[in-house]
């Protein structure tokens, strides 16, 4: 029996978020008094020779080269808009009121952007009912009022930064085909949310080199290792407006990926890889990487979130 998703509006989904963000949504999330932190990650990258394998290639164009020490690395950045309770967007009624405008990865909760990652219901905020319809309904029309974004940390490896190596999964595959996204055994039934899931692809290969570049204007070149933690920039609204708008026009109308000579010919940040696992510390020292503990970034101003124990 196929099972197909249906919003319940429960509104579960617009409390205690991190929402990934295009430059452009970042902008409008600061402007709407909303606040957006920076989220940057590496992988270390010698070189390019699995790159025929679909999912290192796509890896590959969602982040930046850049340098740790003398480690070559690809660098992933993320704009993330975040609240601890309810959606600032929410009004006295908890409906969203940017619903028109609310950002892409609002419009796509309860469904994982990475292929790689399957979709689990029991990973979501989701109640059980909304997994149990199994006829097939219009799923625009079953939509939220207050509409929904993405819930845990746990997500955010899955709206394209880096993410976990593994077998490709089915979305790109299936959207040209035009046929519904299978995810075990939940479908994406309605073409909009895969177009939406599109237009977050295009956005993360196209805006890295903006990203690198508003990474150099705010002066922040720590990140975390890849699956080994989160790191999280907590940057200055103001400062990061005025960054976002330097960034933007230079590189829009349309955002086009800066080709890779570009970036190796731009002006880079030599990236600090922070953890807080003793071994990977120094695994990454020993092969040139440029390294710090995570309990020496500057509290207030970053956040370290580990995904390993300090000493596995
Ligand atoms: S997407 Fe899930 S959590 Fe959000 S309102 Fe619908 S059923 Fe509730
Ligand atoms: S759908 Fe609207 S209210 Fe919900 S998280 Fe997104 S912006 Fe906030």
């Amino acid at each position: 029996m196929q099972h197909i998703f249906n919003c319940t509006q429960c509104g579960k989904c617009c409390h205690g978020l991190h929402i990934p963000l295009t430059l452009v949504e970042a902008i409008a999330w600061i402007g709407r008094g909303g606040r957006v932190k920076v989220l940057t990650e590496a992988i270390p990258w010698t070189d390019d020779t699995l790159l025929a394998d679909e999912v290192v290639s796509r890896k590959r164009a969602i982040t930046h080269h850049g340098l740790s020490g003398s480690l070559s690395v690809r660098v992933g950045i993320t704009l993330v808009g975040y609240f601890a309770d309810g959606c600032p967007n929410l009004d006295v009624s908890q409906r969203c009121n940017i619903y028109k405008d609310r950002p892409l990865s609002c419009r796509i909760y309860p469904y994982e952007l990475n292929p790689a990652i399957p979709l689990n219901p029991s990973n979501k905020l989701c109640p059980p009912q909304a997994w149990e319809t199994s006829e097939p309904k219009n799923h625009q029309a079953s939509q939220p009022l207050n509409q929904r974004a993405l819930p845990t940390l746990d997500t955010l490896d899955a709206l394209g930064t880096l993410g976990t190596l593994g077998t490709l999964g089915t979305s790109d595959k299936l959207s040209k085909n035009n046929e519904p996204q299978k995810v075990g055994a939940i479908s994406i039934v309605d073409s909009s949310t895969r177009e939406y899931i599109k237009s977050i692809h295009m956005a993360n290969t196209n805006e890295i080199a903006q990203k690198n570049e508003l990474c150099a204007l705010m002066g922040i070149n720590s990140c975390s290792l890849s699956n080994d933690g989160y790191l999280f920039h907590l940057v200055d609204q103001e400062r990061l407006l005025k960054a976002l708008n330097d960034v933007l026009p230079r590189h829009t109308q349309p955002l086009r990926q800066e080709s890779e000579s570009a970036q190796r010919s731009n002006k880079h940040l030599n990236w600090v890889i922070c953890s807080q696992n003793e071994q990977i510390l120094v695994d990454l020292s020993q092969i040139g990487g440029n390294t710090l503990p995570a309990g020496e970034l500057n509290v207030g101003e970053q956040e370290f979130i580990s995904l390993s124990s300090p000493s596995s």
